[in-house]
């Protein structure tokens, strides 16, 4: 028997109960106050009238009682549902229950709040698990033909073996390259990603960045306007990895100017470093996902540059770690400008003053 049921049943019982009870009171009442009197009265228990009047007041109570119980358990009936669809991953609408505004309302809301977020961690682990395979498909493919030639014309053809191990040797690279992406996404994700918190002069890694880009891309020019001495509380070597995406991009998605422009200052406490270029741009509906995951504007023109959409990911991932904050403005057409805050440091000697996110040291320092 369903608890609903059972429930009805015992609450038209005790109705009943109730007005038994009720009923025995009323009789030996009138029957004491009859005897008091001196009449000679005794109420007829089996009477007709009460039990119809109990059969009928039975019924009633049951009805009233599926109808309440109905109400209550109706919602909970819907979530099983909403329940078993999550199972088969197919939950797309909110449950919605009309039901005032009570504990049933606030359950529900909970309720969506959280189907909503296992739908979102689905889709975001089903989204994964295919970026991934398809960015490692691709080297996969490459090094298998490769391996193929080689097998049948590499030892009738030894010039072959040089060209093809370089290839060989450029995707495994990449999907090295791929592999340490991912591993420090997965160790930001679970918390276990270190830094080595130390005051460090920005200045100086803003120099060193745009050195290392002007080696790799001799063709541009980058004008580097830091104002006075910067010092942050920062990872070096994380920070400089977030330079070094930023800038490598601002080379990569370049348009026919080989321009950018690195600008750094501190105000108020604050330190505000902004690297713009006047390459192809982003259009206005790609800006809120760029920082994705696997997130391309143009897969097409992402497999001439070779990116793989975590770049930017990263960098955020970082700045966030640092307590800072990531923020973009690009057009498509006139280039992007990427703008990083951070808090400012007043000595070149750790500060214990400072706020800053929960982290323990292990990673290299600068
Ligand atoms: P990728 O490795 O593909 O460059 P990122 O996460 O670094 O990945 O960047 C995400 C996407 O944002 C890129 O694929 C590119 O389309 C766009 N993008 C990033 N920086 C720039 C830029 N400076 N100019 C134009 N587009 C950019």
């Amino acid at each position: 028997m369903r608890s609903s049921t059972k429930l009805t049943l015992f609450s038209t019982f005790l109705i009943l109960a109730v007005l038994m009870f009720q009923y025995l009171m009323l009789i030996s009442e009138v029957n004491n106050d009859a005897r008091s009197k001196g009449i000679d009265y005794s109420y007829n228990f089996y009477s007709i009238i009460p039990i119809i009047f109990l059969l009928v007041m039975g019924l009633i109570a049951f009805f009233i009682s599926a109808l309440i119980i109905d109400r209550i358990f109706n919602p909970l009936r819907l979530m099983i549902s909403k329940i078993k669809e999550i199972g088969e991953i197919h939950f797309e609408n909110p449950l919605i229950i009309d039901s005032g505004d009570d504990e049933i309302k606030e359950y529900v809301t909970a309720f969506n709040n959280m189907s909503a977020k296992i739908s979102s961690y689905i889709e975001r682990q089903k989204r994964f698990i295919s970026d991934v395979s398809h960015e490692l498909a691709t080297p996969i493919t490459v090094i298998n033909g490769h391996a193929d030639m080689l097998l049948r014309r590499g030892k009738s053809h030894p010039e072959l073996l040089d060209s093809s191990l370089k290839i060989v040797k450029g995707e495994i690279l990449k999907m090295d390259g791929l592999v340490n992406n991912l591993l420090f996404l997965a160790r930001s994700d679970s918390g276990k990603q270190t830094y080595s918190f130390e005051v460090n002069d920005l200045t100086e890694l803003i120099s060193e960045s745009a050195e290392e880009i002007e080696v790799i891309a001799p063709e541009f020019i980058i004008e580097n306007e830091v104002q006075g001495d910067i010092f942050a509380l920062c990872d070096a070597y994380a920070l400089k990895r977030v330079l070094r995406i930023i800038l490598s991009n601002a080379v990569r998605y370049s348009a026919n100017s080989k321009r950018i422009w690195i600008k750094a200052y501190e105000s108020h406490g604050l330190i505000n470093i902004s690297i713009k270029d006047d390459g192809i741009g982003i259009a206005l509906e790609h800006l809120p996902r760029i920082f994705d995951r696997f997130y391309r504007v143009d897969d097409s023109r992402t497999k001439v540059t070779g990116g793989s959409g975590l770049g930017l990911s990263i960098a955020r991932e970082i700045i966030t770690a640092h307590g800072g904050e990531i923020t973009v403005n690009c057009e498509a057409g006139t280039g992007c400008e990427f703008m990083l805050l951070l808090t400012a440091a007043k000595s070149n000697k750790p500060s214990s003053n400072l706020h800053l996110p929960n982290r323990t040291s292990s990673s290299k320092g600068c």
